[in-house]
């Protein structure tokens, strides 16, 4: 294959001329990323970006300014106007002015993490991060969300970490500060990064996990140069040359959060008890004012991630579905939610992120991706927005994307009752019965390799079909319209209603 679907990699010996790799870094402070990406694109001739140094150039900019880390507003309108010189990796230009030393002090340290959790400021700099990638034959992009948000179609992914420790030795070194602290500051770090509710720091679907503990730099590129040039193997049509990849540095499909695979705990176990609390309060509520049979809870995976998609028939609908699972459930959410400030923090608290309605939302469907590679189940409505009666309708290809994408299964889901509780109009709910069903798990065919770079979008995938076939897209999207159609007539049939 030429370099259709690969943005490039080092060609083989008569391989047909490909362009020049895109390799996305992405891992926790003090991996090593910066180094190995510099030594790579050496190696590579290519250009390279430290996306890191984005966040932290806006971050200088606030605290110059005396604005808040924690304010969005005005952090993101630092982040839409200043002008960033990235051109030259060694020195960091903003509006004309070399802050390379400056971006690195332990207050930039300290407040980069708040900033880069805010949802409108990662847009605007994945937007720009996306922009340089266009311009630039091949690079190599290091930062915490490349590979699974801003370059999702990079020819090979790399998920680099290491010890603590370690790590925190590296980072003491280079600014010759306690290691102790450092270490203390780097865990805090990690656990906001890894966290948040935007793009959190993961290992991104298809990447490999390279530990750098105890191993010099240079054996890690290494590492990296021959992947890549098996890689070029491999799609120059000589697949047999390459050999199977070592277990134990290959991601599994489905990817685990770097806290989870770091420190061997679960993500943000706050996160996780403000979100029982609320749906124990919730759940509890909903079960005194809208009680009611829910049948095939059996037949949803008790681990992994997945798809839930429920029919959508009124504004109750996403606490009712909080019932069927007490494990966190991820909700893509309308963005005009977080107009509202209160409800937008809420929503980012409880695990929720936003999706544009009506358009094809990059950032969206690339932080569902996220979601799933970090094994969380995600709520997807796939009839987009509230529709009225007993027919499912207009389901969108949204959910068949993420799932075939992801390698994951789509659950339907029929809900009952909850158009008569509150219609769409309806002020104000009114108790009544409602009714679950959760039909059998619709499992996706084997993925099909990596992601060509028009994946990117789903509007651009269901034309162009790189990755994602446009008949699997739309097998998978009947397939679950019937499903949920079932889903809908048993629980309706179980209410005893016909309409
Ligand atoms: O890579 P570096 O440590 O310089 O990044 C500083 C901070 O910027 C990270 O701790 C993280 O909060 C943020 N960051 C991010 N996404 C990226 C790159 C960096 O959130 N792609």
């Amino acid at each position: 294959m030429t370099g259709v679907t690969c943005h490039g990699a080092i060609p083989a010996p008569g391989a047909p001329p490909s362009r020049r790799p895109l390799v996305a870094i992405d891992g926790p402070g003090g991996s090593g990323k910066s180094t190995v990406a510099r030594l790579l694109a050496d190696r590579l001739g290519i250009a390279r970006l430290d996306t890191g140094a984005m966040y932290r150039a806006v971050t200088l900019r606030a605290l110059e300014r005396g604005v808040s880390p924690e304010d969005p507003e005005a952090v993101t309108g630092i982040a839409d106007k200043i002008e960033l010189d990235l051109d030259d990796p060694e020195r960091v230009l903003v509006d004309d002015e070399d802050v390379t030393a400056a971006i690195r002090g332990p207050a930039v340290d300290a407040a980069v993490s708040a900033v880069a959790a805010i949802p409108a400021v990662r847009s605007a700099l994945v937007r720009r991060q996306q922009e340089w990638i266009a311009r630039h034959d091949g690079a190599v992009v290091e930062g915490r969300d490349i590979g699974a948000v801003v370059a999702p179609e990079a020819d090979l992914k790399v998920y680099l970490t290491a010890s603590v420790a370690e790590r925190a030795q590296r980072r003491a070194g280079e600014r010759r500060d306690g290691a102790t602290e450092v270490e203390a500051a780097m865990r805090r770090r990690d656990t906001i990064d890894s966290s948040r509710a935007v793009s959190p720091l993961a290992v991104a679907p298809g990447a490999i996990i390279v530990d750098s503990t105890g191993r010099p730099v240079e054996a890690v590129v290494e590492e990296l140069v021959d992947r890549l040039r098996r890689l070029g193997e491999q799609r120059a049509g000589r697949s047999d040359a390459v050999g199977p990849a070592t277990p134990s540095s290959t991601a599994p499909p489905v990817a685990r959060t770097v806290a989870g695979l770091v420190a061997g705990r679960p993500i943000n176990p706050w996160e996780l008890r403000f979100y029982a609390a609320c749906r124990f309060v919730v759940v509890g509520l909903g079960n005194l004012a809208y009680p009611g049979p829910l049948i095939g809870a059996e037949r949803l995976p008790v681990s992994g991630p997945y798809i839930l998609a429920p029919v959508h028939r009124s504004n109750l609908d996403w606490m009712i579905v909080a019932r069927v699972t007490r494990r966190r459930l991820r909700y893509l959410v309308k963005s005009e939610v977080w107009k509202i400030r209160v409800l937008g923090r809420l929503a980012d608290l409880l695990g929720a992120f936003p999706v544009r309605r009506g358009a094809a939302d990059r950032e969206a469907m690339a932080t569902a991706l996220s979601a799933l590679a970090g094994g969380e189940p995600l709520v997807v409505f796939p009839e987009g927005t509230r529709r009225s009666g007993d027919r499912v309708v207009e389901v969108r290809d949204g959910s068949a994307y993420l799932a075939l994408r992801a390698g994951v299964p789509i659950v339907p889901v029929g809900l009952a009752g909850t158009e008569q509780a509150m219609p769409r109009g309806a002020r104000l709910p009114r108790p009544a019965r409602v009714a679950i069903v959760i039909g059998q798990p619709i499992r996706p065919p084997a993925r099909a390799g990596t992601a060509g770079r028009g994946d990117r979008a789903l509007a651009e995938t269901s034309v162009r079909a790189g990755h994602v076939s446009r008949s699997a897209l739309r097998a998978t999207t009947e397939a679950l319209v019937s499903a949920m159609q079932q889903c809908f007539d048993e629980a309706r049939a179980q209410l005893g209603s016909k309409d």
